[in-house]
């Protein structure tokens, strides 16, 4: 069985805040598991925890080893990995 989580779960599983739940939801990166009324009539939105897990972790392309991204933009694992990249790319081109 699949583990739902609300935004604000996501939000904690994911480690960055609700309101960048809120914006990978908006722009249909976090694909959407479900919706639910809530207690008060209200539909909330439900995410997988796999879908969650795997936009947070991405493979850094330059050490080759895992990570967990803060946001969606970060694709090194660390500065230095960006960096090195960077200059070889520089070098090359
Ligand atoms: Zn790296």
């Amino acid at each position: 069985m699949k583990t739902l989580l609300n935004i604000e779960q996501a939000a904690e599983f994911a480690q960055v805040k609700v309101v960048t739940v809120r914006s990978w939801h908006r722009k249909g990166q976090l694909p959407e598991a479900c919706r639910m009324a809530d207690g008060s009539g209200r539909h909330r939105v439900y995410f997988t925890m796999g879908a969650v897990e795997s936009l947070c972790r991405a493979t850094c392309p330059w050490c080759g080893s895992t990570f967990k991204r803060v946001n969606l933009r970060q694709v090194y694992c660390r500065d230095a990995c960006r960096k090195d990249a960077h200059r070889m790319q520089r070098q090359s081109g």
